[in-house]
């Protein structure tokens, strides 16, 4: 195992998008083959659809990551919500604004404070949350989210528990990585933030996590301590973004090769304008149109993989994106410590970053299926132990209509009946009505439709 060293060679990288720029065009289109038939991207062959900016080419790249997104996903989108539980922080990142040199008054919430937050995110229908908070070992120990994490999954509700606690918390030993497993940690989630070490080294300023190797070396000592559902990301806008796509995959190829699975999910987080920080000092923004061709080229360079998109992206791009690979959304999010409750009590907010899509998660969730997707609260596979290669195989074999479908189906039963209005109500049943049949797997569609009857009359949590 590579653990404890630096497997991004950034000279390879760089000199891959140098020599992609020569790829001729049938080159291009026999990659593009490849990829509509689910095998995947090597590394040339990623970085040559990246430098690539010709029309006809871009608009199959487009077509094949819609047909990779449809046949793999299907129309569901998995939804979750974050919830900041500390900003104390003792990292001095240029772009956050938790670093620690910015002056706000600091908090991390009490176990009170966490079931009230947890009560307002059941209350949008939320069955998955992410867990967030700044790195501070004193103020922010790991026993305080191991606390946190009890807290959350002693919770009961009329309607339901939150079911899956995805965690994003910094970089941390193996010993603790342990402690989050035993607890039940869903996904643990990590960006790099950059791979470009140049990069990163100057944007983190002080503090552990100006450590490049012990950071990119997180999911190893994850995986060692029994985690193997981990989600990356970069965030995009502080280096080279073509760099940074291609050194995610060859992370995700890492994992492959040591653990034998890549990520679980993979996050897509564009920088945006928070307290303190100047957006004039990152020069590497991504615009609209890169974005979209790297959400693509990435659904064809790993197609199994979830992508996940949050309220950072404004509605439109959310939408475009949807159609590109994006699997998991958040919705009616806070980016901020106690801010669920700040909203419910219409106080000044003041958030680690300005989400880009405010609007609440109704109107979220019921715009989704007016789009014609199936909005899933599905929780089913790390509850039944589908989590790392487990739930890979079942990804790759097809079989994850005859699963996924039936879960998002009876979750979204369900939503409407607890969540929804009127209006939605008519709208999740056309869909459940609509979709029922797609269930290839007689067996499992006929338990589907009797699952939903019996959630209708008022029984509760069915998966498979
Ligand atoms: N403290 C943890 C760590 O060190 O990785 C992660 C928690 S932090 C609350 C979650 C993520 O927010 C960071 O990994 C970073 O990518 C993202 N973030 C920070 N500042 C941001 C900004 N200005 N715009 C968008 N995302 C930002």
């Amino acid at each position: 195992m590579n653990a404890g060293k630096n497997f991004i060679d950034k000279d390879y990288i760089e000199n891959l998008l140098k020599t992609a720029v020569h790829t001729s065009d049938a080159e291009i289109d026999s990659y593009l083959d490849k990829a509509e038939n689910f095998e995947g991207l090597k590394h040339h062959e990623i970085a040559a659809l990246l430098v690539n900016n010709k029309s006809e080419h871009l608009k199959r790249i487009y077509d094949i990551a819609g047909k990779i997104k449809r046949h793999i996903y299907g129309n569901r989108i998995v939804m979750f919500a974050p919830l900041y539980v500390s900003d104390y922080c003792v990292n001095r990142c240029s772009y956050c604004s938790y670093n620690c040199g910015h002056k706000f008054k600091r908090s991390k919430l009490t176990m009170d404070e966490v079931r009230e937050e947890v009560r307002l995110i059941e209350k949008m229908g939320h069955k998955r949350i992410a867990l967030e908070a700044g790195e501070h070992d004193k103020k922010c120990p790991i026993n305080y989210i191991l606390e946190c994490m009890h807290t959350i999954y002693g919770m009961k509700f009329k309607n339901g528990e939150i079911r899956r606690i995805n965690v994003n918390i910094a970089a941390t030993t193996v010993e603790n990585y342990r402690k989050l497993k035993e607890v039940g940690i869903g996904t643990y989630i990590l960006f790099q933030e950059t791979y470009h070490q140049p990069t990163y080294e100057r944007i983190h300023l002080s503090g552990p996590k100006t450590d490049y190797e012990y950071h990119l070396t997180a999911f190893d000592r994850a995986h060692e301590a029994g985690i193997d559902d981990v989600g990356g990301g970069v965030l995009f806008g502080l280096a080279d973004p073509y760099f940074e796509t291609l050194a995610l995959m060859i992370h995700n190829e890492h994992l492959e090769e040591n653990f034998n699975v890549g990520f679980h999910t993979i996050s897509v987080p564009r920088l945006c304008p928070a307290q303190g920080m100047d957006m004039a000092s990152f020069p590497n923004m991504v615009d609209d149109a890169t974005f979209e061709k790297i959400v693509a080229v990435i659904r064809l360079a790993v197609p199994f993989t979830g992508m996940i998109l949050s309220t950072r992206e404004n509605h439109e791009m959310r939408k475009k994106l949807l159609k590109l690979g994006i699997s998991q959304i958040s919705a009616g999010s806070s980016t901020e410590v106690g801010g669920y409750t700040k909203r419910e009590n219409h106080t000044e907010q003041n958030p680690q970053f300005f989400v880009n899509d405010d609007r609440d998660a109704l109107s979220i969730i019921s715009e989704l299926m007016d789009d014609g997707y199936i909005p899933s609260f599905c929780t089913a596979c790390y509850r039944n132990g589908r989590t790392g290669d487990r739930f890979m195989s079942l990804a790759k074999s097809g079989q994850i209509k005859n699963v996924c479908l039936p879960n998002a189906l009876m979750t979204l039963c369900e939503y409407s009946i607890d969540y929804g209005d009127k209006d939605f109500n008519e709208k999740a049943d056309a869909a459940i009505k609509r979709e029922l049949p797609e269930i290839q797997n007689e067996k499992m569609r006929f338990l589907t439709a009797s699952n939903v009857e019996k959630i209708q009359h008022g029984e509760r949590d069915f998966f498979v």
